[in-house]
This record gives C-alpha cells, sequence and structure tokens, in this order.
C-alpha cells in the first residue's frame, strides 16, 4: 500500500501556499469559489482556501519537499533519533566507565561484602555463586588497570560524539551528515560482525541489520559518492519535484 506522505506531512504541519508574481503560474495556482479565493498547496496539491500564505517572484517560492523527497526526509528524521538515543546512552555508560576507574576499590569491597551477605542465600538455591559467569565478569572488571578503563571510557565517549554528530545533521538533512553516518556506519559494521561471532543477541543482529540498511538507502536514494549521477542529478530530482516546477512546465506546453 502506497503512504500518501505528502498529504500526511500537511496533516500535521498544515499546507503551504503561495501566490507568484508570473500570472500565468498565477492562474495555475489560484481559483475562485463561493466561499472565497482558493489557493493550491505546494506540498499536497489541495485547494486551500484563504489568502496565501506568501507571494513573491517564482524563484523564491518555498522549495517544499514532496514525495519521494518528503518520505527520504522522515527515514532520515527516524535514523537521527535512534542515534541520539544510541549517542546519550553510550555517553551514559562512557560515564558509568569514568566513575567506576575512579572509586574501582571501593566498589570492590562493597561487591565482596554483598556476596558473603547473598551467598548463604543462593546456596539455599543450589546457585553457586563463585562460579557464576555473570559475577565472574565482575570480578574480572575488578582486575582492570585504571588507564585501560580510561581509555574504553574516551572511545565510548568518542563513538557517542559521533552518533550525536550524525543525529543533528540528518536531522537537518545535511549532505555532510550522510557522507558521515554513511562512512562512520560502515567502518564499524566488521566490529559489529565480529561481534556476533563473539554472542549471538537479537539487539546486535537488529543493530547491524538496521546499519547494513541505513548504508545502503542513505547511499542510494541521496546519490552520495557520485552514485545515480551524484549531487547534480540530486538537486535536480528535488527540483523537478516541486509544484511550482511542475506548473510552470506544463503553462508551458500549453
Ligand atoms: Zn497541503
Amino acid at each position: 500500500m502506497a503512504i500518501d506522505w505528502n498529504r500526511r506531512t500537511c496533516a500535521r504541519k498544515g499546507h503551504v501556499t503561495y501566490a507568484p508574481d508570473d500570472p500565468r503560474l498565477r492562474i495555475r495556482l489560484h481559483g475562485d469559489t463561493a466561499l472565497g479565493e482558493v489557493w493550491r498547496c505546494l506540498r499536497c496539491g489541495d485547494f486551500v482556501l484563504g489568502e496565501p500564505q506568501g507571494s513573491g517572484p517564482t524563484a523564491q517560492a518555498p522549495l517544499v519537499p514532496r514525495g519521494k523527497v518528503l518520505r527520504d526526509l522522515l527515514v532520515l528524521r527516524f535514523l537521527a533519533f535512534e542515534r541520539a538515543v544510541r549517542g546519550v546512552f553510550i555517553v551514559l555508560v562512557a560515564v558509568a566507565v569514568w566513575k567506576f576507574s575512579n572509586s574501582q576499590d571501593a566498589v570492590h569491597r562493597l561487591f565482596d561484602e554483598y556476596l558473603d551477605v547473598f551467598r548463604p542465600v543462593f546456596q539455599h538455591f543450589h546457585y553457586d555463586l563463585d562460579h557464576s559467569p555473570v559475577v565472574g565478569t565482575i570480578q574480572k572488571a575488578f582486575g582492570y588497570r585504571r588507564s585501560t578503563l580510561l581509555t574504553v571510557a574516551g572511545l565510548l565517549l568518542a563513538y557517542a560524539l559521533i552518533e550525536i554528530v550524525e543525529a543533528v545533521g540528518l536531522w537537518w538533512a545535511k549532505r555532510w551528515a550522510e557522507y558521515l553516518t554513511v562512512v562512520a556506519t560502515a567502518a564499524f559494521l566488521p566490529l559489529e560482525v565480529y561481534e556476533l561471532t563473539e554472542h549471538v543477541s537479537a539487539v546486535k543482529i537488529g543493530t547491524l541489520v538496521l546499519n547494513i540498511l541505513a548504508v545502503l538507502y542513505i547511499a542510494v536514494t541521496k546519490r552520495l559518492f557520485g552514485l545515480r549521477g551524484g549531487r547534480r542529478a540530486f538537486d535536480e530530482e528535488r527540483r523537478s519535484d516541486s509544484l511550482l516546477e511542475v506548473e510552470e512546465k506544463a503553462g508551458a506546453l500549453v
């Protein structure tokens, strides 16, 4: 089923009307009804009752993203949101690692005390805490050197920063952000595959699939790296999709 992105966006953000100076174009966008004057929305093409929101030279008309361009914009916003959430989460993990590196000994003592308290309880349920993999992992963390932990915190922070910069740039549909996302995401793919060979989880598989799709989707639809005609073809597609352009061409034929 095809989704009408234009109408959906108009329902959410309202219509966009504009009265161009060019009378031949003006007449194609304007109408008079018993209820008053109507202007065509530059996004969904519907006639909207009332004064136009703006007027002036055709060249200064707002370039309203429509159809496929609009859909791509919404997909980018979803990716931006996903990256922002991931970025903030990783910042929190980095802060936790950094805090842990500062009070490693104190946390270690606390952990051992808790272990002593809970050992009999777990023993009652025939669970051997001293040989549990979770406890083993935590105890291994206490063995890490402070410098190692700080390096890990620093790397996590750097990674989070990349994700957040991507999120901001993608939200505003910046071309540099699309390049950054494709390059940085593709660069981490081998690491994600390696992670899967160590331990398989649904979240890891989901992230990997999403990242592969994101790289392909952005590179192809945004025509990065000269794909499908590159930048020039992308700008051309964007312009030729605008309602004014469509109407102008139709007007030229008449
Ligand atoms: Zn509309």
